[in-house]
């Protein structure tokens, strides 16, 4: 490659972010940060930005700008500041922008995410709440604007992996995927004490550390639920030919079944800097950081059926793929308020599945023509949520 490839972090603060930064550290001579971008961390934003020296910085509170804006400018830095929810949106089309890793949480970075889609860029997709909201806008974005979209999250990341490049062939060869889950902090604890669950037990994830909204998700398995819906999208497979496994020890991070029965599967130690390697990367593969899988230490290979009881979310997945246009727009938002609310001390843990599953009856999709007709799904389903707590 003869010039650099330049990257637009969004969400650069977070784990996906931070992990993101630690790849392109690595490998100096193909990757510029052009931008970077955070909620509210103003500190953490402005060491990033010291560190990196990006031309741009988003933040998209108008406060929380003013104060990085005033900081950098203390420091001497040139990185331009740029605030307002459209500057995520611009930022993600910029001209000067090559690849945008979309490592915001939740429905909040949709829009971002499409525009990059629609701007033709090679999108690394961490957040998978945008491609469950989005939906077929989403994949049409992609589509229409010729982006290139290379999956983060490990298990989408390891079914890619095990695909051929030529997507038309993967129709053809599918017979049908299995995402591997660890099954979270609480696969063995007894479902009765499930209510007296806190923010940190559920936090405590055994083989990932992540930001807390996809933790409490993975101890719901509502993250597992969320990546169903995401690999229908990804994969353009049918709700039935997406099953989910329990595998304790994270090593094999998901497994594609050919249509021969031949199996295919990636493995390796449990790290996102590999998914996000490759991401940044395809088709070639760059050092990512992670250590060298050891097979003749690694405790022995597990796999177990996912305990309707235990995790009741899960199901949730297919019912809303094989609901009305818009019913994952629903779950998600739902299941964002629910989370909120259980991080926040408001609701408690055994009761997230609760407020998903009766948003999911309640709210009724109607139009999922448009970003401004999802975001308003979205909207309705969290004043619906909000009621129900
Ligand atoms: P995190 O909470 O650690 O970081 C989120 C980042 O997004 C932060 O930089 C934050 O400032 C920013 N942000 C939050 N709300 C925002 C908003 N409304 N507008 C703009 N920016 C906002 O989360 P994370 O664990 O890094 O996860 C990010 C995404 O990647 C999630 O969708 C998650 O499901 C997905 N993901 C994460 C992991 C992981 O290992 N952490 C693995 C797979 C997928
Ligand atoms: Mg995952």
């Amino acid at each position: 490659m003869n010039r650099r490839q330049r990257v637009c972090v969004l969400g650069s603060t977070g784990s996906i972010g931070v992990n993101t930064l630690d790849v392109i550290a690595r490998h100096p001579e193909r990757y510029e940060v052009v931008a970077l971008s955070a909620m509210s961390r103003v500190d953490e934003l402005l060491a990033q930005c010291l560190q990196w020296k990006p031309r741009f910085a988003v933040m998209p509170e108008r406060e929380a700008a003013a104060r990085l804006r005033e900081r950098l400018r203390e420091a001497g830095s040139h990185t331009e500041v740029l605030d307002g929810a459209a500057a995520l949106v611009d930022i993600a089309a910029h001209p000067n922008v090559d690849t945008v890793m979309a490592a915001i949480v939740g429905a909040a970075g949709l829009a971002p995410a499409i525009a990059a889609a629609r701007a033709g860029k090679r999108l690394l997709l961490a957040n998978k709440e945008a491609i469950v909201v989005g939906g077929a806008l989403f994949m049409h974005a992609v589509e229409e604007g010729g982006a290139t979209l290379l999956p983060i999250d490990s298990e989408h990341s390891a079914i890619f992996q095990c695909l051929p490049e030529d997507r038309t062939t993967w129709h053809q060869r599918i017979d049908h995927i299995v995402l591997t889950a660890s099954g979270g902090p609480f696969r063995t604890r007894d479902p009765k004490t499930l209510a007296d669950v806190t923010p940190e037990q559920a936090c405590a994830h055994p083989n990932w550390v992540m930001g807390r909204k996809i933790s409490v998700d993975s101890a719901t398995m509502m993250n597992k639920a969320l990546e169903v819906i995401e690999a229908r999208w990804l994969f353009n497979l049918a709700p039935d030919q997406i099953k989910v496994l329990i595998h304790p020890q994270s090593i094999i991070h998901s497994m594609v079944v050919c249509r021969d029965q031949s199996v295919l599967a990636q493995l390796g130690t449990p790290d996102m800097r590999v998914p996000i390697a490759y991401g940044l990367s395809f088709p070639e593969r760059i050092t990512s950081g992670a250590s060298r899988l050891d097979l003749l230490t690694t405790p022995s290979l597990t796999f177990e059926e996912a305990d309707a009881v235990r995790f009741p979310g899960l199901h949730l997945s297919w019912q809303a793929l094989r609901g009305a246009e818009g019913s994952t727009t629903v779950l998600n938002a739902a299941n964002e308020v629910a989370v909120d609310a259980f991080l926040n001390g408001r609701l408690r843990f055994d009761r997230i599945h609760a407020i998903n599953s009766q948003c999911l009856a309640d709210v009724q999709p109607g139009d999922c023509a448009s970003i401004e007709a999802l975001l308003d799904l979205d909207a309705r389903t969290r004043a619906h949520a909000l009621r129900l707590l």
